[in-house]
């Protein structure tokens, strides 16, 4: 029997969850209660200081079980709804969210290691995807198709039925409500798997979504648990009808694949290496800041970190100086601490896996311009901090230049003329997110064109919306989250033929 854990931050935690679960016990939130796990016990680690927070059993294939049945039990009775119902009880989610917002922004704090100033405006942002997908439910319509015929032929946007949402540890319930809202919008029930290393605020999230007035029990599960075990028996179920994954491409290819053996499709959300373009002709003191918002936001665990800065060679010297002087500024530290911008990389390995890259690109020849440790101030907290970091003197080939580090590192390369910068952005193989700095609008639009990515910004970087479609080109992933698009994503098209002729003819088959 292992210890109970104890700090400061646990005890804290114990009294969010005694707030926001049913019990407050950790478990998954199956149908409005709190389902103990089956499985191997799992630790939950404060990434401030390193030490364990909590306990919980992982949920396993018997939970599972009990959740599939409550998704179909929720899903029939959320269709028998009228749309207009179901908008109402989407937006009365909304509301509970924004009614518990204080509580889920300091447990995501406490249990993710994201500085609480990130954690309110992301809490705030899941009210508002329920509350633009609740505006969606009674108007997804299909249309009617002029055919060279005498049929009446329409067609109806259906729910798959059960959608398995399997969601990574770096904005957990940003990343939950991106994609729970426009899953039961379209009609789908939904079972979310969130990283185990960072359940709880989805987990609150499933309670919320369950107790609001209007949403039937089971309509949204959330499960506490690992991947390879809970998550793998989630996908390859056999009422699974959509799998929808955020993640690592590793992961995502095994996921997809075992979806296929279901023969059920899949999206996948994965991630990135994204190529921050600045030409001379920029307003530079923008782009500066710019650029250190697009790689240190998050402490650079966000799928479109713009983690390639390309610079045009006439500004590359003192841009980068400029920049490194600022990065050694940003201030790091305690996640709960409001006036923190960069918190701890979210878990040890992760960390690990940063230090090891810098120190791989250094010894290839890459120069160290700012960072590449953990800052001194923060040594002796036991947390997995690590300190703004920039490279420069990179190549193009160097791995460092084309695998995704997932933590606060810029490479920086620097570029001769526009035909390079494009050629550069795209050589690498994903395809999430790209930038470009310029006062040439038909520079602009050119190399907005010519880049390969699923998000492209002008002159600003990170923006996104719910009412704005995102996901990957290449290695990033496929299909697509958010705005309308994401409705399409979570329905299957049904076309009608009703024959309205007074005396049909007598061809059937392909006919016009
Ligand atoms: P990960 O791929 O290790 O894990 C993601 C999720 O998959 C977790 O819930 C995990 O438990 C689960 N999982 C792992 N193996 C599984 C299996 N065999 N079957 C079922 N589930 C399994 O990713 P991570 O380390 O948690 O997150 C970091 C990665 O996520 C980065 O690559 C990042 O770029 C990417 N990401 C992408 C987006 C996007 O929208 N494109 C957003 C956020 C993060």
């Amino acid at each position: 029997m292992s210890a109970t854990p104890h700090s400061e931050a646990a005890a804290r935690v114990a009294a969010l969850l005694a707030e926001l679960l049913p019990g407050g016990r950790i478990g998954s939130v199956v149908a409005g209660e709190v389902l103990a796990g089956t499985g191997e016990e799992l630790d939950l680690v404060n990434p401030a200081d390193g030490r364990v927070l909590a306990r919980f059993p992982d949920a396993g294939a018997p939970v599972v079980e009990a959740a599939m049945a409550a998704a179909r039990e929720g899903q029939r009775a959320w269709i028998g709804l009228s749309a207009a119902a179901r908008g109402r009880a989407m937006m009365a989610v909304a509301a509970s969210v924004r009614r518990h917002a204080e509580a889920l922004a300091e447990l995501e704090t406490l249990s993710a290691g994201k500085p609480i100033r990130d954690t309110k405006g992301e809490v705030a942002k899941v009210a508002e995807m329920f509350e633009y997908y609740a505006g969606w439910c009674d108007k997804l319509h299909g249309e009617v198709i002029p055919v060279p015929t005498t049929h009446l032929n329409y067609t109806r946007h259906e729910p798959f039925g059960t959608v398995v949402q399997i969601t990574p540890w770096n904005a957990p319930i940003f990343t939950a409500g991106w994609q729970i809202a426009p899953a039961i919008c379209a009609g789908n029930a939904v079972v979310l798997k969130p990283s185990e290393l960072t359940p709880l605020t989805s987990l609150a999230l499933g309670i919320l979504c369950d107790q609001a007035e209007g949403m039937p029990r089971g309509l949204v599960s959330v499960l506490a648990g690992a991947g390879p075990t809970t998550g793998a028996a989630a996908v390859a179920h056999a009422d699974t009808r959509l799998v929808v994954f955020v993640g690592s491409a590793e992961a995502g290819a095994q996921i997809a694949s075992a979806a296929a053996r279901n023969i059920v499709p899949s999206v996948l959300e994965l991630g990135g290496k994204s190529a921050n373009i600045v030409f001379p002709d920029a307003d530079l003191g923008r782009a500066l800041i710019g650029a250190q918002a697009a790689i240190f936001g998050g402490a650079g665990q966000s799928c479109v970190a713009g983690s390639r800065l390309l610079v045009h060679r006439s500004v590359h010297a003192e841009f980068v100086a400029k920049l490194a002087h600022a990065a050694a500024r940003i201030p790091v530290g305690m996640p709960t601490d409001p006036a923190t911008q960069i918190g701890p990389i979210n878990n040890r390995r992760q960390r690990d896996k940063i230090a090891e890259m810098v120190q791989a690109a250094t010894g290839a020849g890459a120069t160290l311009a700012a960072g590449g440790a953990c800052p001194d101030a923060l040594r002796q907290t036991g947390g997995f901090y690590y300190g703004p970091t920039i490279l420069d003197g990179v190549t193009a080939d160097a791995s460092i230049a084309r695998e995704e580090v997932f933590g606060p590192v810029l490479t920086v390369l620097a570029f001769d003329d526009e035909e390079e910068a494009v050629r550069l952005a795209n050589a690498t193989p994903y395809g999430l997110a790209g930038a470009v700095w310029t006062g040439d609008v038909g520079r602009a639009h050119r190399v907005a064109a010519g880049v390969r990515a699923g998000t492209f910004w002008v002159n600003g970087y990170k923006t996104i919306n719910v009412a704005s479609p995102f996901g990957g080109f290449g290695r990033s992933g496929f299909g697509r989250s958010s705005g309308r698009e994401a409705l399409m994503a979570y329905t299957q098209t049904k076309s009608v033929w009703v024959e309205t002729a007074a005396n049909p003819g007598v061809a059937f088959g392909y006919v016009g």
